[in-house]
């Protein structure tokens, strides 16, 4: 007796979306099928090292039956099966992340992305109208048959089944004339052909089918008469892409073998394919995806690249075998020194694979400084994407990489809206320049509009723009670049000034001493220092910070979960030659009241013109009309 039971919520929307599927790419059911029939040998074939109720196979294969006739299309193996509780919990309900992934992207309407995820199974749905899953584990003691409709429910029945494996049986949809979906055509040897090569090639296992030839009946005879005849025949090369020679693969190949194996919907950036032969031996199949994947940039993200040893799996994610700088790298290394019953962490201690994971590290930066050189379009668009990994690379590990990482970081900066690396900004620095200049900020404007700017403008030097949270702390750790220290326009003391700036300013800061007494006093819970500026032109005020925590920094660590409460030294510089100031000394001696106003409204003002939020508006606004009302009176 069948029993019936119902899809868990998930899969019902997996399983609609396959039914009434508009995507062209119908034709991936048969590569997830296949992968899956693969998977399941793999299994097979472990347990049966391991578990004596496993016996392995003589021969592992795949194979495709097509009945023309009733319009089926039969996937067979002799993997592992699945029992009655596999069934209900494998294809029942979804667990994998991938299609979960899936689903929540679709909600976002983003259909052209079916099929790229590793939707599985339920791609069937896309052709036939009916799916039989006949399967016998070899932990149970009859065969189950699963049916579906793809509707709601499915049925699950014992059956009589010898041999261990599954077998999926498909029962096409019918043809559809209008919308040119030809659903007959996967009954066809060419199409099973060639979709076998395109997608499965690599496959280790035999795929096979019966395929239709003729001969002549009478070899010897030059007229004899034609014979049909059947033969099995295997269709894929078993040789996985990474083991052919290069010259042998096309781009197109490869950017699929990615795409299917990574679960990517768009081409990689950048592949890296890699022979080593010597006292090491091993290949490298590196992919460096278009987009970081959406939790790049949080600890759940997990780094990693595939491990085979002969062709044969061994583990999915290797973390030894990248470095965190470079964690964005998908792919795999197949190395025949490695040995295949080498466990775990065994492989975390192994000298081979660190040999390995160091020439692939090296290879990778040799190939993104080749990028940079020679390709600046695709550099910018990995830099756009990873960038912000290489700087907390450098970041890392108090600066062990620094050295490694610091020619591939780029920045924009005051003189250009393109990318520059910190080479090029040294390059074409100025005899003059001791330093390399840098302002923090949200963007180009913010920074471009900044008090302390106008000196930079004004001598014409360059300044990089550091608009990524990470940017300051990587900076303290590289410290200097080619020698030249680095060098914030908002913080310490500008070292813009000559030497007979500086004591036109010591001279000025004099006289003004009972000024700058007033204005600290009345700013002291605000401000550690107020002192006059030699870095301002056009603008009356601004900000700074001493050395060490700057004020972006502070803000950053005030968002991170366990804030260390550290603060940044603030210090107000005004502008002794800005007219405001000048009349602030004149008002000052009989005027002690106004003279309180001014200073609160002057770091306030500061707050404003950096983007630092006011901290007591009500009161700032409050003051702006006194002072508004006052000046109107007096000018009557
Ligand atoms: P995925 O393969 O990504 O886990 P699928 O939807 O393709 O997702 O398959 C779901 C599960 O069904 C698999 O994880 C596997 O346990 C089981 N399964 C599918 N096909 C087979 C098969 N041919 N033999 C044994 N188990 C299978």
């Amino acid at each position: 007796m069948a029993k019936t039971k119902e899809f868990q919520t998930e899969s019902k929307k997996l399983l609609d979306l396959m039914v009434n599927s508009i995507y062209t790419h119908k034709d991936i059911f048969l590569r997830e099928l296949i992968s899956n029939a693969s998977d399941a040998i793999d299994k097979r074939h472990h347990y049966s090292l391991t578990e004596d109720e496993v016996p392995s196979a003589d021969e592992y294969e795949i194979f495709i039956e097509a009945d023309k006739e009733n319009r089926t299309l039969t996937i067979s193996d002799n993997g592992i099966g699945l029992t009655e509780k596999g069934l209900i919990e494998e294809l029942g309900t979804i667990a994998e992340s991938g299609s979960k992934a899936f689903l929540e992207k679709l909600e976002k309407k983003d259909l052209d992305i079916i099929g790229q995820f590793g939707v599985g199974f339920y791609s069937a749905f896309m052709v036939a109208k009916e799916v039989v899953f006949r399967t016998r584990s070899p932990f149970s003691k009859t065969g189950y048959e699963w049916r579906s409709a793809g509707e709601a429910t499915y049925t699950i029945e014992e059956i009589d089944k010898e041999e261990i494996g599954t077998e999926i049986v498909l029962h096409l949809r019918e043809d559809d004339e209008e919308n040119e979906e030809h659903y007959s055509e996967y009954l066809e040897e060419h199409t099973i052909r060639n979709l076998v090569k395109k997608y499965s090639d690599y496959i280790r296992y035999p795929i096979k089918t019966e395929v239709e030839k003729t001969r002549k009946k009478d070899e010897k005879d030059e007229d004899s008469e034609i014979e049909t005849y059947y033969e099995i025949e295997t269709l894929n090369s078993m040789i996985p892409i990474w083991k052919k020679p290069k010259s042998e693969i096309e781009d197109e190949e490869l950017n699929d073998f990615y795409k299917r194996q990574y679960n990517d919907f768009e081409d990689p950036l950048k592949v890296i394919h890699t022979n080593v032969e010597g006292r090491i031996t091993y290949t490298a199949l590196l992919f460096i995806p278009k987009k970081p994947p959406y939790d790049f940039y949080t600890d759940k993200f997990e780094k990693g690249l595939q491990l085979y040893s002969k062709g044969v799996f061994i583990e999915d994610k290797n973390k030894e075998l990248v470095p965190e700088h470079f964690r964005f790298l998908r792919g795999l290394v197949d190395s025949a020194d490695l040995s295949l019953n080498i466990s775990r962490e065994m492989l975390q201690h192994n000298r081979q694979l660190k040999k390995i994971a160091a020439h692939l590290e090296k290879k990778v930066k040799n190939e993104l400084e080749k990028m940079l050189e020679n390709d600046r379009e695709a550099y910018v668009e990995f830099y756009e994407a990873y960038g912000t990994n290489l700087k907390y690379g450098i970041y890392d590990q108090f600066g062990a990489h620094k050295e490694k990482l610091q020619d591939l970081i780029m920045f924009k900066t005051s003189k250009s809206d393109d990318y520059i690396t910190l080479k090029e900004y040294v390059e074409r620095m100025g005899e003059d320049q001791k330093a390399i200049y840098y302002a923090t900020g949200k963007n180009k404007h913010q920074i471009m509009n900044r008090p302390q700017m106008d000196t930079l403008k004004e001598k014409d030097y360059e300044v990089l723009f550091f608009t990524d949270d990470v940017d300051e702390f990587m900076v303290q750790i590289l410290n200097e670049y080619d020698e030249k220290p680095f060098k914030s326009i908002q913080q310490g003391e500008s070292d813009l000034l000559d030497d007979e700036q500086k004591d036109a300013l010591k001279e000025k800061e004099k006289e003004h001493e009972k000024l700058l007494k007033t204005l600290k006093k009345n700013l002291k819970d605000k401000v550690k220092d107020v002192r006059l500026s030699g870095r301002l032109k056009e603008s009356p005020v601004c900000l700074v910070s001493g050395e060490g925590l700057s004020l972006e920094m502070e803000k950053v660590l005030k968002q991170m979960p366990n804030q260390s409460g550290m603060q940044a030294e603030k210090i107000l510089e005004i502008n002794p030659d800005h007219e405001l100031f000048q009349a602030l000394a004149s008002v000052h001696e009989s005027d002690k009241k106004r003279v309180k106003d001014y200073a609160n409204l002057l770091y306030n003002q500061a707050l404003l013109i950096e983007g630092y939020p006011i901290e007591n508006p009500r009161e700032v606004s409050d003051l702006m009309v006194k002072l508004m009302v006052e000046a109107t009176k007096s000018s009557k």
